[in-house]
């Protein structure tokens, strides 16, 4: 059964989808200014620009209708009853198009992203590969010379090697964070010269035919390091592999996380781990579901999720390791190769 027929089962009024990446999954069109209305049943109008006219009639099993540029002022006129929105991704200037004309709009969120979270076999192969490519590039770069190299030159040099191993692009801008910026989660690579005795923490990842890989590892840079970071290198490590071995399916969210955040707040790091344990990735490098304390989501077979506790002690440095795992019944099948014990770098 193709993605727009299974969603055609589960509405029981036409959906309006405009997430751009959501209708890249239910129909492969990759376009910047387009809409699918998918009916009860499956039946589905493509909406979109003269652009795209050309690459839409390549689409199966939808019928394509052609707007003008504001798309959303085109098709709030066709519109007619009650259409169910994807309240979370519409703009308000949009939603103001859509209200012009007649139907009844209805805000919904989650019903095409939560069957996109959940992948099939196909899927699965390409995150893999996406995964191993991403491992294979860093390892490129740990034979090379850190210490002495600036975060943004290894971060270059990092995008070098992964294109040469194979990626099509980065799924995000590669994190290479030494020594005080590794306190921040999402640093940016600036012109910081990489030192001795510190820690590197190294997020990256690439994408291969659209699905995003994303792994972190944390490297020691040689010489002496602080008591603090060594410690916390091993409570994140023992955490990060608790998670490893204790997720699976029909766990919640919030259960997921205190897997790895129990063992951080006994270690008296609780305070240092900000973020949530996890997220799920596809063609988004965020998604569905989430794995932290405030999420509302259980985890279920097929989802792919990362798992990255962090321990960040501002003024020092810090510390996080990020696999990348399906969800199965019994456990969790990880994607990520990557060694985890501490790497020196030179
Ligand atoms: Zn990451
Ligand atoms: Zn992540």
């Amino acid at each position: 059964m193709t993605r727009l027929a299974a969603l055609g089962e589960r509405l029981e009024s036409p959906l309006l989808v405009t997430n751009l990446t959501n209708v890249f999954y239910l129909c492969g069109f990759d376009s910047s200014n387009a809409a699918l209305l998918v009916r009860p049943g499956g039946e589905t109008t493509l909406y979109t620009d003269f652009r795209y006219a050309e690459a839409a009639q390549a689409v199966s099993g939808v019928t394509v209708e052609m707007t003008k540029r504001a798309l959303t002022i085109d098709v709030g006129e066709k519109l007619k009853g009650t259409v169910q929105f994807e309240a979370d991704v519409l703009p308000y200037l949009e939603w103001e198009r859509l209200s012009a004309g007649k139907a009844k709009l209805v805000p919904t969120r989650g019903i095409v992203d939560g069957v996109r979270a959940i992948k099939d076999d196909e899927e699965v192969a390409t995150l893999r590969k996406a995964a191993r490519i991403a491992d294979r590039g860093l390892e490129a770069l740990t034979a090379e010379t850190w210490v002495g190299r600036s975060e943004l030159e290894l971060a270059w040099r990092l995008h070098e090697l992964l294109h040469a191993h194979g990626a099509q692009e980065l799924s995000f801008p590669s994190i290479v964070a030494s020594g005080q910026n590794g306190a921040l989660p999402h640093a940016h690579p600036t012109d910081a010269i990489v030192e001795k005795g510190t820690l590197v923490t190294v997020d990256w990842g690439v994408r291969v035919d659209g699905y995003c890989s994303d792994c972190t590892r944390t490297f020691s840079t040689g010489g002496l390091l602080p008591d603090e970071l060594r410690r916390a290198y091993d409570v994140c490590l023992d955490a990060q592999q608790k998670a490893v071995a204790g997720i699976k399916a029909g766990l919640t969210g919030v259960d997921a996380d205190a897997i790895a955040r129990d063992p951080i707040t006994a270690a008296g790091f609780g305070g240092n781990f900000g973020h949530g344990l996890g997220h799920g990735v596809g063609l988004a490098v965020h998604e569905a579901p989430r794995l932290s304390t405030e999420s509302t989501d259980t985890l279920e077979a097929g989802h792919c999720v990362t798992i990255e506790p962090g321990i960040y002690l501002p003024g020092v440095g810090g510390v996080r390791i990020e696999d990348m795992a399906i969800v199965r019944d019994d456990g969790v099948d990880v994607l990520t190769s990557f060694r985890k014990d501490l790497i020196e770098v030179r």
